[in-house]
């Protein structure tokens, strides 16, 4: 049987390969204020009824699934709107805490998302928006070719990395200053020796 991994895990490889082997390996799991803003946006999008956004049908929390990508997840909004020839075509829309960010991550997922909707419905799902909350204000994302390339090669390199059982040594950044994990993982002290950490242990 194929085995599927979420959509989110997409947005945990690019942000840090071994922060995404300890959450969807090793099932290691922490939050931190990052962490619960987030779950607490998406529970408010979540309780909300199925309703109209300037004239558009919504879709909220709806369950996808890519057999080619071998992903599933639930899309935050989609939203029926007119295509580009007129015809209606589903606008999937993700919720976010934090603000734009300058990589891809975001819209990588949300890509993700649109790649579903096109295999799971056979209608082409040309662009989507991701809201964030600081500002709060929509970021358009247009689904173009190299987009598409990025979120199908990572996740070719999720499912290998899954499929291998492997936690990348970590590696220290100023990202590590956000993730969640960062106690779980302990970022600098996986480079130095066990002797010399035993030395300054015992020395202590
Ligand atoms: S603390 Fe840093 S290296 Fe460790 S998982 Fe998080 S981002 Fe990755």
């Amino acid at each position: 049987m194929v085995e599927l991994l979420p959509v989110s895990a997409l947005q945990h490889y690019l942000f840090c390969p071994r922060q995404c082997a300890l959450i969807h390996a090793e099932k290691v799991w922490v939050e931190n204020r990052f962490t619960v803003e987030g779950r607490i946006m998406h529970r408010r999008v979540d309780s909300e009824q199925r309703g109209r956004r300037a004239g558009a049908d919504q879709d909220l929390s709806v369950p996808l699934k890519s057999e080619r990508l071998r992903l599933y997840g639930i899309a935050d909004v989609v939203e029926i709107v007119p295509g580009p020839d007129g015809r209606e075509v589903p606008y999937p829309v993700e919720y976010k805490r934090g603000r734009p960010k300058i990589l891809d991550w975001d819209r990588v997922q949300l890509c993700a998302q649109a790649l579903c909707l096109e295999e799971m419905l056979g209608v082409s799902v040309p662009e989507g928006a991701i809201f964030y909350g600081k500002p709060r204000r929509r970021e358009v994302v247009d689904f173009d070719h190299k987009l598409r390339v990025l979120v199908k090669e990572t996740a070719m390199e999720l499912h290998k990395l899954i499929a291998e059982a492997r936690i990348p040594a970590a590696v220290k950044d100023k990202k590590c200053r956000s993730c969640s994990l960062a106690g779980e993982c302990m970022p600098g002290v996986g480079n130095i020796k066990v002797e010399s950490y035993l030395l300054s242990a015992l020395k202590e």
